[in-house]
């Protein structure tokens, strides 16, 4: 059997340099990494999951550090704030051109983009599956909200090769959105 210790100290150097990364890509555009966070965060997740609520959630932050975040992201001018059209007590946050330039040069870091390219396909496909399933696990046993992919929740359901059916809110989407984080994902059940 594989030694978990190992496997922690692997995870540990890797997160600690995916951080470190993170950081110097900040620290020249006069951001913390936690705004690179938000502003990754907004450049996937889909229109359920764009309120400042859900990014906080997403972060795992306090309420002032995260409505912090978005006012200096919205003060740069890399974020702007939409009322909701049916309830104005809610705001949708979406990324300006210049927001969504940053989120796709720092995220992920180069040398991880890197190190990944030199995987084939089936190593990255492999890769992608064991870390899907550590973290499926992980979240179980935290109870931590999955904020996972569209397309792998349990309530997406496929009907034709454009657009699926959202179980939960009855909404028919273009399949794009499939690709995209939403708060309300929930993992399959096992068996399914
Ligand atoms: S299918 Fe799941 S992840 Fe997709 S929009 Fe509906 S609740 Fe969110």
């Amino acid at each position: 059997m594989a030694d978990a210790g190992k496997i922690c100290d692997l995870l540990e150097r890797i997160s600690t340099l995916f951080r470190n990364e993170v950081r110097q890509a900040g620290l020249s555009r006069g951001l913390h990494p936690v705004h690179l966070e938000v502003l990754f965060y907004l450049s996937r997740c889909n229109q359920f999951s764009d309120t400042p609520a859900a990014v906080k959630d997403f972060l795992g932050a306090t309420k002032g550090t995260t409505s912090q975040s978005i006012s200096l992201l919205e003060s740069k001018g890399y974020v702007i704030k939409t009322k909701d059209r049916q309830d104005k007590r809610v705001y949708h946050l979406s990324l300006t051109e210049e927001g969504k330039a940053i989120a796709a040069e720092t995220m992920p870091p180069p040398s991880l983009r890197n190190a990944l390219e030199k995987c084939d396909e089936n190593q990255q496909s492999s890769l992608q599956q064991q870390l899907e399933s550590l973290l499926i696990d992980i979240q179980r046993e935290t109870s931590a909200g999955s904020f996972g992919l569209c397309k792998s929740c349990m309530h997406h359901l496929p009907k034709s090769e454009t657009v699926f059916l959202c179980q939960l809110t009855q909404l028919e989407l273009p399949n794009k959105f499939g690709e995209l984080i939403c708060r309300e994902h929930q993992v399959q059940k096992i068996g399914e």
